[in-house]
């Protein structure tokens, strides 16, 4: 059987791109269709973001025992279990989706459960598991189908050890050892995890440096850091080949000067890149062209086809939830009458590590390519909080234009600093100057003081630092 639905806007894919768009565009009175074949919330909600996050405070708090003794409080017993820590992250997950599917259902979306693919322009089919389909006729279409883990066309990368970013997920028993092939921001986020819970880690990077994005300050810390606390970390590392030996895979790399040496884990993450959701949608059936992969959008997303709008993952760029969202927002408003552009001057980019790190605005190579800058550091060592609460390692960096003192780019590693980059975000979005930043009065004794204090730095002299 075939039921025929009629929208203002149908969008597939219902992870935070497309459910943020569907409950704009209703809160603006259209009548829209959410396409989802899996769960809502997509892979931000599970297996992403939020399901990363449980598990790294479990990973956290679980350490922060071991050194609880220079508080004079003395833990014995320590011991961890896995399966409940598995449950708190699911739990979680559930509470999110449910609450997604909720705020759908109040704002009046209308969400169809299945795979949603072309038919024309203006018309898609919805094939529900249980074989029905459904046709949905709609003025403007926005694909928002997310991504999925790249694989690397390596000998052994089908091996039954080598396990995606999901897989590792839900693990059903912590591996005593674990290679990571990555140092993007998942990659050493489940460095992090996996190490505070006593698994023997090492990282695999083909770039000189970890997180490879960001301000290169960054990667240099958390490489330091990393390797201070045991974590094993290779650089401009190719992988050759794998191989399972029967009781653990080896990983044959090769360095710059083309030496080969081989890493053995028991099991190996594959956090090498993601790859657009675009199989299966039939975009032949529209004409649809990919640019390596990828759906390409203009600036107020739409695709080349006039009324097709494509946001988040699957059209590359910053693939991070937050932009994902913004893009939603931007590309319902513009197909629902308006003109707006996406602004990605101030997008954040955090890292859950411990400590964390954020950066928002530009790096100081891209800012050194346009502008004379100027940069300035603080450190955590030199804020009251930080040293009372014992969380005093890492730094702010200020990026700033030399001729008028505006805010380019801020860069944080330590405590709290995937919170603090929201201040660094607005200072950048309202084009403030460190002046600005410096004579905002921050409360003592807060992390973001150092905000303030490396704007003190950059308008003439920090107080708390020489
Ligand atoms: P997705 O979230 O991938 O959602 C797409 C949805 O479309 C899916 O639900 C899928 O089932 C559905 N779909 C696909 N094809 C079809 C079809 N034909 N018909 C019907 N439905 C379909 N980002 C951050 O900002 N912060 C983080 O801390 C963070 N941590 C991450 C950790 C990990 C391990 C991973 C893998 C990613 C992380 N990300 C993080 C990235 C973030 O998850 C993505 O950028 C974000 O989910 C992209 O949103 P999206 O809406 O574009 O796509």
């Amino acid at each position: 059987s075939e039921n025929i639905v009629k929208a203002d806007l149908a969008i597939i894919g219902g992870g935070p791109g497309g459910y943020v768009a569907a409950i704009k565009g209703a809160q603006m009175g259209a009548q829209v269709v959410l396409i989802e074949e899996d769960q809502l919330g997509g892979t931000c909600l599970n297996r992403g973001c939020i399901p990363t996050k449980a598990l790294l405070e479990t990973a956290h708090e679980y350490k922060k025992l071991d050194s609880l003794s220079k508080r004079g409080i003395k833990v014995t017993g320590k011991e961890l279990d896995w399966k409940q820590a598995l449950a708190q992250k699911d739990k979680a997950v559930a509470t999110l989706v449910g609450g997604v599917g909720y705020l759908l259902q109040q704002n009046k979306v209308k969400v169809l459960k299945g795979h949603g693919q072309f038919i024309d322009a203006q018309t898609l089919l919805c094939q529900h598991s249980d074989g029905t389909k459904t046709k949905i006729q709609a003025a403007k279409i926005m694909i928002a189908t997310g991504s999925n883990p790249k694989r690397i066309p390596v000998e052994g990368i089908d091996g039954k050890r080598i396990l995606s970013s999901t897989e590792l997920l839900n693990i059903p028993r912590l591996p005593d050892s674990l290679a990571i092939i990555g140092a993007g921001a998942v990659g050493v986020e489940f460095a992090s995890i996996f190490h505070a819970l006593g698994v023997k880690v090492t990282i695999i990077e083909a770039m000189p440096g970890l997180l490879p994005t960001m301000d290169t300050d960054l990667g240099s810390f958390l490489l330091k850091k990393f390797s201070k606390d045991g974590i094993r970390v290779e650089v401009n590392a190719y992988v050759q080949g794998m191989r399972d030996n029967g009781s653990s895979e080896e990983i044959r790399i090769k360095n710059l000067d083309g030496q080969e040496q081989t890493i053995e884990a028991e099991f190996v993450l594959l956090a090498a890149g993601r790859q657009a959701n675009t199989a299966g949608l039939n975009l032949e059936a529209v004409g649809l062209k990919l640019n390596a992969g990828f759906i390409p959008v203009n600036e107020y997303m739409e695709t080349e086809i006039s009324g097709i709008y494509a946001i988040g993952d699957v059209t590359g760029g910053i693939m991070l939830a937050h932009v994902a969202s913004r893009q939603g927002i931007v590309a319902v408003e513009n197909a629902l009458g308006k003109k707006i552009k996406i602004d990605y001057r101030s997008v954040p980019g955090c890292i859950y590590t411990h400590p964390e790190i954020a950066s928002v605005g530009l790096t100081e190579a891209e800012a050194s390519q346009r502008y004379d800058v100027a940069v300035h550091r603080f450190p955590f060592q030199a804020n009251g909080r930080a040293v009372a609460v014992d969380e005093a390692e890492g730094f702010v960096k200020l990026v700033s234009d030399k001729k008028f003192g505006e805010i380019l780019g801020i860069h944080l590693a330590g405590p709290m600093a995937t919170e603090l980059v929201g201040e660094a975000g607005l200072a950048i979005t309202m084009e403030s100057t460190v002046e600005e930043l410096a004579n905002t009065i921050h409360a003592h004794p807060t992390f973001n003081e150092v905000l303030m204090e490396v704007a003190h730095a950059a308008s003439g002299q920090p107080i708390h630092n020489v």
